[in-house]
C-alpha cells in the first residue's frame, strides 16, 4: 500500500486521477497507519516501518539541507531520463549535483534529476519535479506538439512503478487493457461531409478541384505521390457533372466502403446535428457543414448492426450547455439511444469543456488530440476524467489523418506517416490505454485517396494483441476498472469491482521483485503475472513466479 502525503490541497485532484490510471493499492496518508511506500510532495511526516519514501518537489526541502545537497532549479521544457524513458518536464523542477548512480539525469547537462539515498534499512529518493503538478499540467494543458510522440503520463507511472520494486517491495496492479490484449482500438469517422452533390460552387468544391487538378500532378512531380493517383483524380473531377445530374454515385458518400472496411472491427462515427451553422457567432463561415443527420437516415442501421456506435459531431456543446442539449437531442432521435459521446468539429475546446459537456449530458467526450501531430497529447492513451467533471471521461485522440498528410500540418509522405503511426502503436502497445484513430468520412475518396494507406495502418494494428471497441465500449470498459477499489484486507489487500452483474474483463498483474535482478540496468525485467481481479489477493501468500518473462518498456 501506498500512503500519500500532499504538501497542498491543490494536488489532491491530479493524486487521485493518477491513481485511477495507475490503478494500484494507495490512500492519502493517514497518521499512525504504516506503509510500503511514502510518497510525498513536501517534508515528511513522522515515519513508522516505511521500506521506501519518495520525495517529489522542487524543493529545497528541509531533507537537502540535511543532506548537504545544492539545488538548482531546472530551465522549464527540459526531458530528464533514467537510460530507457524519457519525461518531459511542464512545472517547477530542481537538479542535484552529478551522481555516479542518479535515479534521473537532465538531457543535455550532467546534473542529477533525481538521487538515492540508503538510511539504515530505509530507501528515500528525492525526485527533483512534483509528481502531481505534472499529471495536473498534462491533464489539463496537455503536452506541445514537439512531445507527442512521448507518453509522459505513462512514464510517470512506469518510473514509480520501477522505483518501488528497485526497492524489493512487490507492485499489484490492474493493467490498463482487458484480460488478454495489450491495448483496445477505436476506429472513429468524424462525418464533415456526407456527399459531393452538397456543395455548389463554394470553398469545398473549389478546393475539390484545385487539389485534384493541380496538386495531386504538382506532387506526382516531387515525387510524394503516385501516377495513379493523379488519373483517379482528374477522372472524379471531370465526372462531377455526371454526379450532380444524379447519374453517378457519390464519391463522398462512403460509409459503406468503411463498413467493409472494418468487418469484425466495429468503429464510431460522429455527424453532424445542424447543417448551415458555423457555431457561436464567431467561427469562420466555413466550418459549417452542408449536411446534417437528418439527411443521411439509412446509414444509421447499416453501422448499428454491424456492432457500431453513432455519437455527435459537436458544433456549439463545447462552450454552451443548453445547445450541447438540443445536439445531443438530435443524435438520440435519430439512433434511440440515450448514451451519447461527442467529438467536436474542428476539435474546438476549452478548459470549461469538460463540465459544459457533462452538464448537456454526454457519457464521454473524445476530442482532445492535435490538429497538427500525433500522438498522446495528455501523456498517455488512457480515458481519464478531466478536471472540472465528475463522471465524464476523456477519451484522447491519438492519430487523425488530415493531421499526418495535409499540408501546412504535418505534411508527411506516406512512408513517414506509417514509420510514425508504428512509434505510436508501439506505445499503445507497451503502456495500454486506447488508440483512437479518427480517419475522416471522405477521406477514402478523391482527392485525398488515404483509403490505402488506411488499410495498411489497420494491418499494422492487427498484427498486435488488440481488441476493436467503439469508443462507447471502450469508456465502459475504464468505468468498471475504475469502479474497483483495493481495501486493505489484514496484512493483504482485497480488490473489489463492481461488474453491474457480469462477468469481470479486468485482470490483475503483480510485478514481484524476487525475479529481478536489482542491478540498476536490468530493473524493467520484471514478472507480470495476471490473476482474476474478483478473487481475494494477500501479497505475502503470492507463489513465487514460475517464468520471470521480460517485460518491455517500449
Ligand atoms: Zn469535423
Amino acid at each position: 500500500m501506498i500512503g500519500v502525503y500532499l504538501q497542498n490541497e491543490e494536488e489532491r485532484e491530479p493524486a487521485a486521477e493518477f491513481f485511477e490510471l495507475f490503478k494500484t493499492p494507495w490512500e492519502f496518508y493517514r497518521e499512525g497507519e504504516s506503509y510500503d511506500v511514502l510518497l510525498s510532495t513536501g517534508e515528511c511526516p513522522p515515519l513508522l516501518g516505511e521500506k521506501l519514501v519518495i520525495l517529489y518537489g522542487s524543493g529545497p526541502f528541509l531533507f537537502d539541507s540535511n543532506h548537504g545537497l545544492t539545488v538548482d532549479s531546472l530551465r522549464g521544457g527540459s526531458i530528464v531520463h533514467d537510460g530507457y524513458l524519457d519525461v518531459p518536464l511542464y512545472g517547477e523542477a530542481a537538479t542535484f549535483p552529478a551522481s555516479d548512480t542518479p535515479l534521473l539525469k537532465v538531457k543535455g547537462s550532467a546534473r542529477s534529476a533525481a538521487l538515492v539515498f540508503n538510511t539504515g534499512p530505509r530507501k528515500v529518493l528525492r525526485i527533483g519535479y512534483n509528481l502531481f503538478v505534472e499529471i495536473r499540467h498534462l491533464l489539463t494543458i496537455g503536452q506541445p506538439p514537439e512531445h507527442a510522440a512521448i507518453p509522459s503520463l505513462d512514464h510517470h507511472i512506469a518510473l514509480l512503478r520501477k522505483w518501488i520494486l528497485g526497492a524489493g517491495i512487490p507492485v499489484m496492479e490492474i493493467p490498463p487493457a482487458p484480460a488478454g490484449s495489450d491495448f483496445m482500438v477505436c476506429l472513429t469517422h468524424d462525418v464533415d461531409f456526407a456527399a459531393i452533390r452538397n456543395h455548389r460552387l463554394d470553398h469545398t468544391l473549389a478546393g475539390f478541384l484545385h487539389r485534384a487538378l493541380v496538386g495531386t500532378p504538382i506532387d506526382f512531380l516531387k515525387g510524394r505521390s503516385r501516377w495513379r493517383k493523379v488519373v483517379t483524380n482528374w477522372k472524379a473531377a471531370f465526372q462531377l457533372p455526371a454526379v450532380y445530374a444524379g447519374v453517378m454515385k457519390d464519391p463522398w458518400t462512403q460509409y459503406a466502403e468503411y463498413l467493409k472496411i472494418e468487418k469484425g472491427m466495429k468503429s464510431t462515427f460522429y455527424f453532424i446535428p445542424f447543417r448551415n451553422r458555423s457555431g457561436n457567432g464567431k467561427s469562420p463561415a466555413r466550418r459549417s457543414c452542408r449536411y446534417d443527420i437528418s439527411d443521411v437516415r439509412g446509414w444509421t442501421a447499416p453501422i448499428l448492426s454491424q456492432g457500431g456506435e453513432i455519437g455527435l459531431h459537436g458544433i456549439d456543446a463545447w462552450n454552451d450547455v443548453s445547445k450541447g442539449k438540443e445536439e445531443l437531442e438530435r443524435i438520440r432521435q435519430a439512433t434511440g439511444t440515450n448514451e451519447v459521446g461527442v467529438r467536436m468539429h474542428w476539435l474546438y475546446f476549452g478548459l470549461e469543456s469538460p463540465r459544459i459537456l457533462e452538464q448537456a449530458g454526454f457519457l464521454y467526450d473524445s476530442t482532445w488530440g492535435y490538429n497538427d501531430a500525433v500522438g498522446f497529447r495528455a501523456g498517455t492513451g488512457q480515458p481519464f476524467r478531466p478536471a472540472g467533471a465528475r463522471t465524464l471521461l476523456e477519451l484522447p485522440l491519438t492519430i487523425q489523418d488530415t493531421a499526418l498528410f495535409y499540408k501546412g500540418r504535418m505534411g508527411l509522405d506516406e512512408d513517414s506517416a506509417l514509420e510514425l503511426c508504428r512509434a505510436v502503436i508501439d506505445k499503445a502497445r507497451a503502456f495500454g490505454g486506447v488508440l483512437v484513430v479518427n480517419w475522416h468520412h471522405r477521406s477514402l475518396a478523391p482527392e485525398r485517396l488515404w483509403g490505402e494507406f488506411y488499410r495498411k495502418l489497420l494491418g499494422e494494428i492487427g498484427k498486435k494483441r488488440v481488441l476493436f471497441v467503439t469508443a462507447r465500449e471502450a469508456v465502459d470498459w475504464f468505468q468498471e476498472r475504475r469502479s474497483a477499489v483495493f481495501v486493505r484486507n489484514g496484512s493483504g489487500v482485497r480488490v473489489s469491482v463492481h461488474g453491474n452483474g457480469r462477468p469481470s474483463r479486468l485482470a490483475l498483474r503483480v510485478y514481484d521483485p524476487r525475479s529481478i535482478c536489482l542491478d540498476s540496468d536490468v530493473l524493467h525485467k520484471v514478472c507480470g503475472r495476471t490473476a482474476e481481479a474478483t478473487e481475494f489477493f494477500a501479497c505475502e501468500k503470492r507463489p513465487p513466479c514460475p517464468n520471470p518473462a521480460p517485460f518491455s518498456m517500449g
